[in-house]
């Protein structure tokens, strides 16, 4: 198998690469912020209690969204490899991420993190708010504040996965293609070594 974690704050285009990425390497892309907005979109208990914390900008409960993986992983015995996006957020959730995949003998191959400045996060976000219809991305505010919460609480995920000297720093600025390219480029250079 081969796992990669996509990260980088809110707005570093983290959705848009992991879709060009799947794509190309045959992962399957788990992404929490999608998982929770389906269980919105559901009107589920889990969904709704999600719902509000995610409009004020911060992180939902580690049990929810490790709950949330732990289930993925078992409805998709037959994948090649998965491809994390916006997860793990804390450390707590780094250290129970890598005790699943150690029960299902693999692991994190790569952390690859997009480098994005704040200004173009938060005018890509406002920008995004416009059409995506997510209420996350149409209030300055609540951007700042996962701007906040990635700074206070994920940041330091990084700083985990360096610890293993997983992690590959990818420009996030530029064109999509460009990016595109960066990150094929650090995940051949992992799975040619
Ligand atoms: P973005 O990367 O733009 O913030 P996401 O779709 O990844 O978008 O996340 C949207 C929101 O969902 C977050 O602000 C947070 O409230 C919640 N969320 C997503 N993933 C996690 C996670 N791993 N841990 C806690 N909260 C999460």
């Amino acid at each position: 198998m081969f796992n990669l974690i996509l990260f980088g704050p809110p707005g570093s285009g983290k959705g848009t690469q992991s879709e060009k990425l799947i794509a190309r390497y045959g992962l399957k892309h788990l992404s929490t912020g999608d998982l929770l907005r389906s269980e919105i979109a559901a009107q589920s208990p889990l969904g709704m209690a999600a719902k509000s914390i995610m409009d004020k900008g911060q992180l939902v409960p580690d049990e929810v969204v490790i709950e949330m993986i732990n289930s993925a992983l078992e409805n998709n015995p037959q994948a090649r490899g998965f491809l994390f996006d916006g997860f793990p957020r804390t450390t707590a959730q780094a250290e129970a991420l890598d005790k699943l995949l150690a029960q299902k003998e693999t692991e994190i191959a790569v952390v690859l993190a997009l480098q994005v400045s704040k200004e173009e996060l938060i005018s890509r976000l406002l920008n995004r708010g416009k059409s995506s219809g997510r209420s996350d991305d149409t209030n300055e505010l609540v951007i700042r504040s996962r701007i906040e919460e990635y700074e206070m609480k994920t940041a330091v995920v990084a700083d985990y996965y360096n610890k293993f000297n997983k992690v590959v720093m990818v420009k996030g600025e530029g064109t999509i293609d460009e990016i595109f390219d960066s990150l094929c480029d650090e995940i051949d250079a992992k799975t040619e070594a």
